[in-house]
């Protein structure tokens, strides 16, 4: 632990101090009450060995957002993203979620799409300075490059001006990312394969391949 922590009380949600949930069920935290979630996550933030992590969460000690986990469904049943509290990008996230101004009116392409693996229900981007412009679901599940908020460096980065190349994402096209791939069912999968190669088709006639329709 850090040689100088701040109490819990130091954080504010409407003017009160936050309130650890029991400890007894640390484990058992009621993950529908945004109150109780908040206030056990930036417990745990607040005590956090990454100094990036602290940084973000003692910089705002007012409470902005509630943290407010989306509702997913996975074959039929309703679950609740994990948030694995270990990982300093997870952290640094949420921490940045909790406590930031919104830049952003409207949510980002990844947030929008509902395979979006962002846990918050809300889209919250701060400044370029903060996870060079994404906003924090996107920071959170790794995919921060994908964000239609990202203003750093893209991996194929030419000019910023050369928005007429393929791959632009500040376009707010929604980016094929591992991570969304991994999400589709098969069946998903297997319709969007043939959408793509029904649109190469369209565009190239004379290469069209011969592929066996059923
Ligand atoms: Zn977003
Ligand atoms: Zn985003």
């Amino acid at each position: 632990m850090p040689d100088s922590v701040l109490p819990l009380s130091s954080w504010k949600w409407q003017e009160k101090g936050l309130v650890a949930p029991d400890e007894s069920v640390d484990e058992g935290v009621d993950f529908g009450n945004p109150l109780e979630l908040t206030s056990w996550i930036v417990n745990q933030l607040r005590v956090s060995s990454f100094n990036d992590v602290r940084t973000i969460i003692e910089k705002h000690k007012t409470i902005t957002r509630l943290v407010q986990l989306k509702q997913l469904r996975e074959k039929g049943a309703v679950t609740q993203p994990k948030l694995h509290l270990d990982r300093q990008q997870k952290m640094s996230a949420l921490a940045a979620y909790m406590t930031i101004d919104k830049v952003n009116s409207g949510p980002c392409q990844q947030c929008l799409h509902r395979k979006s693996r962002g846990p918050c229900t809300e889209c919250v981007a701060g400044s370029n300075n903060l996870f060079n412009g994404a906003c924090t679901n996107c920071q959170f599940s790794s995919t921060a490059a994908g964000c239609s908020f990202y203003q750093g460096k893209r991996r194929k980065d030419k000019k910023r001006s050369h928005s007429t190349s393929d791959d632009d994402r500040s376009t707010g096209r929604f980016y094929l990312t591992p991570e969304v791939l991994e999400d589709l069912t098969t069946r998903e999968l297997e319709r969007w394969k043939n959408m793509i190669e029904d649109e190469l088709d369209l565009r190239n006639p004379s290469s069209a391949r011969k592929r066996p329709r059923s």
